[in-house]
């Protein structure tokens, strides 16, 4: 059930073990895809060296491979940094089973059409005519998000899945035990299909507004959603009323600062992650009432980017300005110069305050007291480059420039929630498990909807790795359990 990355994976590998298939999705057509089809397509997997990335991207020439340094990204490395960003706490073996199959299933994607492409913008530098790609991430699908579904698209049609837009499941059925059905809201009437197995990946709740508030705090009514509209929970309340054990941080989730005027839902006629302002290190943050809140330069973007989403959020009226002068502007990251970047612009400070609906005489004030901390020191925004302030709180611990040379710019953000953490407990066959922790006699999950691995924070692109790895698990699984039963009902 959906019809994103994770259920995609699902539909092809049960179809590839041989049983039919239904894809039912909530969307219209033109709204396929989920939150997959509004990423930016990185995908994180193990691999040993350049070789191991040759096999995904067949038509990187030796030259151009001569020019690329590839540390190894082993499934140790894998383990360790989604153990290290969720503080310990995710499930072992489903962390295991995502980093082991990791490989396997990017060439099994391969296999189905789905072409990948070096992430050389965002995962490399260049040095001494070399490129050497850093962080574990080399890998991106061609035509980001939306060029994985269109494949993964194709691909079940071309496998004879048979896909209903428009179609919202809303209740599980069972017989004996056994899923047996499934209820499906189609325009203004209920049909019961019957079933012999079912695979949930209908995300979790992120779209929810009333789930947000009640599940991780009050203010999280006014995140943005960063992608689909239709993540709303459904899979998740559809298992737990069949006695699905909840499992994973139900209080948490992924966000981060995005443009205040961002569409209020993801909006599908503009994918890709365009409305993230991603170059706050090099800016300072103030609220409405002119204070700064966080260390805005306490690490690299990756390791803060998630944490400082919920910070804004907290803000008055859930909005900070990122402030720059002309010194950093040609520095910031491509996402400022879209002409859906929102921004203020002035050749004084004063001028540019005047513009913004923020208590100004403290805003301006903050900006001097900044400016009056700065250590001297070397600035190189390429390294932790430890320029700093001192004497004000919170620090600014790195890449702290004054802010004096017009024009200025104010960039709002707001917070938008990429997906929560919470779901529903699976094994690594892709069972769902009840509360004796027991697999539901046909009923399975992938993404989102798998709780447990994701807490705090999440390695960037182990989205999609974990969706097609568990998604591939499930579609396996299902098919076995339907062969088991020696049935030829569609799952
Ligand atoms: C802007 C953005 C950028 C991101 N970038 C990345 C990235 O680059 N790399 C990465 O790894 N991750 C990224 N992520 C996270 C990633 O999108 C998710 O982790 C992953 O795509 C989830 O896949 P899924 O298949 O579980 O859910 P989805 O792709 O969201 O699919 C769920 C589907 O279920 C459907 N559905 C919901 N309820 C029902 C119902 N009742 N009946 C039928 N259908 C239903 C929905 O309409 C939807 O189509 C990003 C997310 C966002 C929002």
């Amino acid at each position: 059930m959906g019809a994103g990355n994770a259920a995609l994976c699902a539909a092809i590998s049960a179809r590839e073990a041989g049983i039919t298939v239904l894809v039912l999705e909530r969307g219209p057509e033109q709204k396929r895809g989920g939150n997959s089809y509004f990423t930016d397509g990185a995908i994180r997997f193990a691999y040993n060296d350049i070789r191991d990335i040759r096999k995904l991207i067949p038509l990187l020439s030796d030259e151009e491979a001569d020019k690329i340094v590839m540390p190894e990204y082993s499934t140790r490395d894998y383990y360790e940094d989604i153990m290290r960003v969720t503080g310990g706490k995710s499930t072992p073996a489903l962390a295991n089973h995502v980093v082991s199959e990791s490989y396997n299933t990017i060439s099994w994607m391969k296999e189905h059409g789905v072409e990948f492409e070096l992430n050389y913008n965002n995962q490399s530098y260049e040095k001494d005519g070399q490129f050497h790609f850093w962080g574990g991430l080399p890998v991106k699908t061609k035509n980001i998000g939306m060029g994985l579904m269109t494949t993964l698209f194709s691909r079940a049609k071309e496998l004879g899945v048979d896909i209903w837009y428009e179609s919202r499941a809303i209740e599980l059925k069972t017989e004996n035990g056994r899923i047996s059905s499934v209820l499906v809201e189609q325009n203004d009437q209920t049909i019961e299909v019957s079933v012999s197995s079912c695979v949930l990946a209908c995300g979790s709740f992120e779209g929810n507004k009333q789930m947000r508030a009640e599940e991780i705090g009050e203010e999280w009514e006014a995140a943005i959603v960063r992608g689909t509209e239709y993540n709303t929970g459904d899979g998740l309340t559809m298992a737990l009323a069949l006695g699905a054990q909840k499992n994973g941080e139900w209080s948490g989730c992924h966000s981060i600062g995005t443009d205040y005027n961002a569409p209020k839902v993801g909006d599908f006629t503009k994918p890709g992650d365009i409305f993230k302002k991603h170059s706050y290190p090099l800016s300072i943050m103030l609220n409405k009432e002119g204070e700064r809140f966080v260390d805005e330069g306490a690490d690299f973007r990756n390791y803060t980017y998630a944490k400082y989403g919920r910070e804004i959020l907290k803000q008055p009226g859930h909005v900070a300005y990122q402030i720059y002068d002309q010194q950093v502007r040609p520095m910031l990251r491509k996402e400022y110069n879209l002409k859906e970047a929102t921004y203020y612009q002035a050749d004084t400070l004063e001028e540019l305050v005047e513009k913004l609906p923020v208590n100004k005489k403290a805003f301006l004030n903050t900006i001097s007291a900044y400016n009056d901390a700065l250590e001297e020191g070397y600035y190189n925004p390429t390294v932790k480059d430890g320029k700093s302030t001192k004497g004000i709180t919170p620090p600014k611990t790195n890449w702290a420039l004054p802010i004096e040379e017009g024009p200025f710019y104010a960039f709002p953000v707001t917070c938008g929630i990429t997906f929560s953490f919470g779901g529903v407990s699976v094994n690594t066959d892709g069972e769902v498990l009840n509360k004796n922790r027991e697999p539901i006699a046909g009923l399975f999950a992938a993404g989102e909807m798998v709780g447990g691995i994701f807490y705090e924070n999440y390695p960037g692109g182990s989205g999609l790795m974990s969706g097609a790895v568990f998604g591939k698990t499930a579609g396996i699984s299902a098919a076995r359990y339907v062969e088991s039963k020696n049935t030829n009902i569609p799952s």
